[in-house]
């Protein structure tokens, strides 16, 4: 959707009047071609970013639960009032996604991301007294963030960290750094506004990869979050300091012949053109046993798709991977587009209710084996279940982040969960009923696949810590 020049404008000097009062010490430019200085929580300076930000923690840290629940309901009711803006404005600069499904990204993560609740206790008394075992902050995080999902991302990653009791320093895309920015001083305002510290989230105005090397290394910072690609994810997991990683994947779906067919070809076009395919826990490839193979298609085709001819699907892997130091990369500016948009490119025109491209191919094929984050989806015709098992293992590349099944059979369900060992695995449903749409269960946006600890929330940032009280306190 595009967004004009003067819309952009009103729509900044607005959001920011509301979030702060104070929309005087912003500079009028549009967010999108300018960054407004005086952000709340950026500096130009790394190390002022970092200490601003463990100074905020000290102040956090002594404060009550409730008072943390405080902020952070502050925080849900800004990004509600924001989720339109930091829709368009995520999809303007970085040029991927779509802003109606962003909009319910950010609803989604405003309403249903775990706040302090999440944190929970466990308790041994007897004899010798009582024993806590307590989640407690880590102090400073540095979090690194995409530009798939930006501000979903740092609002998100914002909750779950404070509601745990930390500061963070965002790294975040720099694809994607204005709107980023524009979140985490929405989360500063947040705070403040109800009598809160501010820099509780920092960042700089220009995040590069020499900005994430000081964070990675500083000794005021105690955990590493990275949210992206392979090179980042195995950056922080290289660091020498605790890490989270939640890396890339390939997400497999497989149908089988007792699958309602229908309704997984409608449920895997819904979830493959989510914001244009961007998260990366959306279906990626269909793998489909014979027997039902035709009706699937044909289903597809009702649900919106566009079934391309070899010679587009040719032309299609001309158009979205680029050469570059003699290797193919995906073109970042297919990266996120709509199936309209991408048809385009190679000439093909198509109305509005096409939303994905299909096509039969081998496994092969670079459009089913590399993650594409686009709406094209392969389809690896299989024999049997058992065969679609082992291809699927095959094309989710042990990144053990996301796969996805339409099955009726238990067993068959059952053996593939099995197989393919992934932190998300989603029966008869829309990839994104993972994330608590329309399935049950809170969402994030950083699946901590590499490091295995999954859907993250306010306990997966904290660290363990026993509290021991000798002799008393137990009244058994
Ligand atoms: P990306 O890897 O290009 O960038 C992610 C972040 O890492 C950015 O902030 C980037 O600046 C930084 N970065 C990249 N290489 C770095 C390095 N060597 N050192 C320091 N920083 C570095 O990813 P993207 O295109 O923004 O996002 C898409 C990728 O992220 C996909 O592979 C997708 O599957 C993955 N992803 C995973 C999750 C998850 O929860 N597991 C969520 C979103 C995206």
């Amino acid at each position: 959707m595009a967004v004009s020049e003067q819309e952009i404008q009103n729509i900044v000097r607005g959001v920011l009047r509301s979030m702060s009062g104070a929309a005087e010490t912003v500079n009028p430019e549009p967010v999108h071609t300018t960054q407004p200085k005086q952000l709340m929580g950026i500096f130009e300076n790394v190390e002022d970013a970092i200490a601003a930000a463990k100074k905020a923690q000290k102040e956090i840290q002594p404060m009550p639960l409730e008072f943390r629940e405080k902020i952070i309901a502050n925080i849900r009711k800004k990004t509600l009032e924001n989720a339109k803006l930091f829709a368009e404005l995520g999809v303007e600069e970085t040029g991927m996604g779509n802003v109606g499904h962003k909009i319910l990204k950010h609803q989604l993560v405003a309403e249903k991301t775990p706040g302090t609740e999440d944190l929970s206790t466990v308790a041994w008394s007897g004899d010798r007294g009582l024993t806590l075992i307590e989640q407690g902050p880590w102090g400073v995080i540095g979090a690194v963030t995409p530009s798939t999902n930006p501000t979903e991302t740092v609002i998100c990653n914002s909750i779950g960290m404070l509601a745990a009791g930390n500061a963070v320093v965002f790294a975040p895309h720099p694809a994607a750094k204005k709107v980023s920015n524009l979140a985490i001083d929405m989360v500063n305002r947040a705070s403040v506004e109800v009598g809160g510290p501010e820099n509780l989230a920092t960042a700089v105005y220009e995040p590069s990869m020499e900005v994430s090397q000081v964070i990675f290394k500083h000794k005021d910072i105690q955990l590493l979050v990275a949210t992206g690609g392979p090179g980042v994810v195995t950056t922080v997991l290289s660091s020498g300091k605790r890490a989270l990683g939640a890396g890339a994947g390939n997400p497999p779906v497989l149908v089988d012949e007792t699958a309602n067919v229908q309704k997984a070809a409608e449920d895997i076009v819904n979830g493959c053109t989510f914001d244009n395919n961007l998260p990366c826990i959306a279906e990626k490839e269909v793998v489909a046993v014979d027997l039902i193979a035709d009706e699937l298609i044909y289903h597809m085709e009702q649900a919106g798709c566009y079934k391309a001819s070899p010679e587009e699907v040719q032309k299609l892997i001309e158009t979205v991977f680029i050469e570059k130091n003699g290797r193919k990369i995906l073109n970042r500016k297919c990266v996120g587009r709509s199936a309209k948009v991408l048809l385009e490119k190679i000439g093909v025109t198509v109305g509005d209710e096409i939303r994905c491209i299909i096509f039969e191919g081998e496994k092969t094929n670079p459009l089913i084996w590399e993650e594409l984050m686009m709406p094209i989806l392969g389809i690896v015709r299989v024999k049997n279940v058992d065969e679609g098992i082992a291809i699927a293992v095959e094309l989710e590349h042990g990144n053990r982040h996301s796969a996805h099944m339409h099955s009726t059979s238990v067993v068959n369900l059952t053996r593939y969960g099995k197989a393919i060992d992934t932190a998300i695995f989603v029966k008869n449903g829309p990839s994104y009923a993972a994330l608590g749409f329309g399935g049950e269960g809170y969402p994030t946006f950083t699946i901590a696949s590499r490091t295995g600890e999954g859907l993250t929330s306010a306990k997966t940032f904290t660290k363990i810590r026993r509290c021991v009280m000798c002799d008393a306190l137990c009244i058994r």
